[in-house]
């Protein structure tokens, strides 16, 4: 979808720090992050909510997400998936936030 802001990141039209690059799936840190490694993780297939998203990328997506948290070491953490404006959600391009909870003497969060 061109007017998309995460399928531009996919095409490479706005820069990211990716951390994760598939076929189907794409991970790449938050730009405003709540908490330092924040990450998000989507398919590449266009899709606004979760619904629209096929099982097999669903599958694919959680299993970077728990890439992610293993090679982060993240211990504490949150996934986080919003849907529809109510919830919160913003870009409507489905995606996986992968939110570390660090310790307090760590800052951030
Ligand atoms: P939502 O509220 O839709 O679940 O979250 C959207 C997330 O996308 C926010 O955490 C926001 O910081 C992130 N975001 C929005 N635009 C960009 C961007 O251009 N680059 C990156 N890396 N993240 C973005
Ligand atoms: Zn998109």
């Amino acid at each position: 979808m061109s007017s998309c802001i995460f399928c531009k990141i996919i095409k490479g039209e706005i820069p990211s720090m990716k951390l994760f690059e598939s076929e189907k799936t794409l991970a790449f840190l938050d730009i405003m992050p709540l908490s330092k490694g924040h990450s998000l993780i989507i398919p590449k297939h266009h899709g606004g909510r979760l619904t629209d998203i096929p099982d097999d990328q669903l599958v694919e997506i959680l299993s970077v997400v728990k890439r992610i948290a293993t090679a982060s070491g993240a211990e504490n953490y949150n996934i986080l998936q919003n849907n529809g404006r109510l919830a919160h959600q913003v870009v409507d391009h489905v995606h996986f936030h992968m939110i570390p909870k660090p310790n307090e003497t760590e800052g951030l969060g």
